[in-house]
């Protein structure tokens, strides 16, 4: 597999001098085996994914992970929206309250944009994840709820034998201090166990998260111990927060690295790197 991340930045995007080496754009990482893709989220970051590539006969599949803004905003400007001959899965979480179309036509239609969701002019089918994998070409994708505000699925995504975990939004400790000593019992334990790669929500450092404990983010270090927990091979820290600066990344991942031995690798999101799997 190719990961390829097009939007690494939490909550909300940012484009000043000072955010320019890890990115601005929100949430969408794309999945390439061959010359078959998926994509994960629909952040700003889904508007630098080059679709001309794509063929019109080409099925696009976005696995979405909840429905916070900053993980559908690139949707209603994604042009393959408005290809007639285009075919669209868009794959969700379920709610017990409203489906989830539903709550995606909330922000696919007027006030908040022109378009209702019903004029969208692409094929467009929009599927609650069901709890079992989904095959598409050579995927198998697995999700379960983990710890965040609202519906929020973590993701597994297999294939050529490697294994993909991708949690932007994620407090695995919410509620208590640290992971629960049974496996069971720890968030997404087994969308996790044993990944080639885990992306990972690591919005706050030590201190900051101190203040936002229960608001549904993790700091590095969570993240590094969340890492350790599942056995993971490489950790992608993920989901920076608007307000941190490169230098300040910067100096977040010096402080989680150093005097640390550690038996995976980690190493900071940056928008436009491609990772292989
Ligand atoms: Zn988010
Ligand atoms: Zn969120």
């Amino acid at each position: 597999m190719k990961v390829k991340l097009h939007g690494t930045r939490g909550s909300y995007p940012v484009s000043t001098a000072q955010n320019q080496k890890y990115g601005g754009n929100t949430p969408c990482v794309e999945v390439t085996e061959g010359r078959q893709r998926i994509i994960m989220d629909a952040g700003t970051g889904i508007l630098g994914i080059d679709f001309g590539a794509y063929q019109d006969s080409d099925r696009i599949d976005i696995f979405l992970t909840h429905l916070h803004m900053d993980h559908i905003q690139g949707l209603a400007f994604c042009k393959p929206l408005f290809n007639p001959n285009q075919k669209i899965v868009i794959w969700g979480p379920a709610d017990s309250e409203e489906s989830l179309k539903t709550r995606l036509n909330r922000f696919l239609s007027p006030p908040l944009f022109p378009i209702p969701l019903r004029d969208i002019p692409s094929q467009l089918e929009i599927c609650e994840m069901p709890n079992q994998a989904v095959e598409v070409g050579p995927f198998r994708i697995l999700s379960e709820y983990i710890s965040h505000p609202g519906p929020t699925l973590g993701y597994r995504v297999e294939s050529g034998g490697k294994v993909l975990t991708y949690m932007p939004d994620h407090e695995p400790t919410i509620g208590r201090q640290g992971l629960y000593p049974e496996d069971e019992w720890v968030s997404g334990f087994d969308l996790a166990a044993n990944a080639d790669l885990l992306i990972h929500d690591s919005q706050y450092d030590a201190g900051e998260y101190q203040q936002k404990f229960g608001w549904g983010h993790s700091s590095l270090d969570m993240a590094v111990e969340y890492a350790e927990r599942t056995g993971v091979k490489k950790l992608v820290l993920f989901h920076h927060d608007p307000n941190h600066s490169d230098a300040q990344l910067d100096e977040m991942f010096r402080a989680i690295v150093q005097n640390r031995s550690l038996d995976f690798s980690v190493e900071m999101a940056v928008q436009g790197a491609e990772i292989a799997v």
